[in-house]
């Protein structure tokens, strides 16, 4: 499988992630945050076949591309449950600061453990676990045969999601945070939505 990360800006400058088998050119993006063109075009130039949109959770900076993605390439969009509560209001979704207000009605809701396969390819599966505490619609994509999750705002490299905004709550974000990503296997490493990758090993340091 290939991970590539792509940081993307409009406000903030966000990771959007293409996950893709290399053998049959099929894989998934998650968080299409901004700059839709940009993203497209990568996905246009290397012949990739995107299933589904994958969305770590609701906020504006993880969302911005979502429609117009969606749109040209007739694919779902998935989130987890909750997840309506952010895309479909701009306050919960933080958009309404901004000069231009986002509301996405179309969503496919997800719940904890759900399994999301690969059509072309159903061995290739991402779990879904609920993380939340960033938000209330926080939820990280976990391929275990692959060692790796796509983990949103829940944690960053030596840092970990504000709980400040509509949903946060601090006790929930740390009870997802020990008892959901750092009971992963070690090796496990992590994507988040903003700046570098890590690892649930490195992480275990700082939250002894
Ligand atoms: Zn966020």
């Amino acid at each position: 499988m290939i991970v590539k990360t792509v940081p993307v800006t409009q406000y903030l400058t966000t990771n959007t992630y293409f996950y893709i088998d290399e053998k049959s050119g099929h894989g998934w993006i998650i968080d299409p945050a901004a700059e839709a063109d940009k993203l497209l075009q990568i996905i246009f130039e290397n012949n990739w076949n995107i299933e589904s949109i994958l969305l770590t959770h609701g906020h504006f900076d993880h969302i911005g591309a979502v429609q117009k993605i969606a749109d040209t390439l007739q694919i779902p969009y998935l989130i987890n449950h909750n997840g309506n509560q952010y895309l479909s209001n701009p306050q919960f979704n933080l958009s309404a600061m901004t000069p231009e207000p986002i509301t996405l009605e179309n969503a496919l809701y997800l719940k904890d453990d759900d399994i999301i396969t690969l059509k072309v390819n159903p061995q290739i599966c991402l779990q879904v676990i609920s993380t939340p505490g960033h938000t209330l619609d926080g939820a990280i994509y976990y391929d275990k045969s692959n060692a790796l999750a796509f983990v949103g705002d829940t944690i960053f490299k030596d840092s970990y999601g504000a709980t400040h905004f509509p949903g946060g709550d601090f006790a929930q974000l740390m009870n997802s945070i020990k008892n959901k990503i750092l009971t992963l296997p070690e090796e496990t490493r992590l994507y988040p939505g903003h700046e570098a990758a890590t690892s649930v090993k490195h992480e275990e340091n700082n939250f002894k």
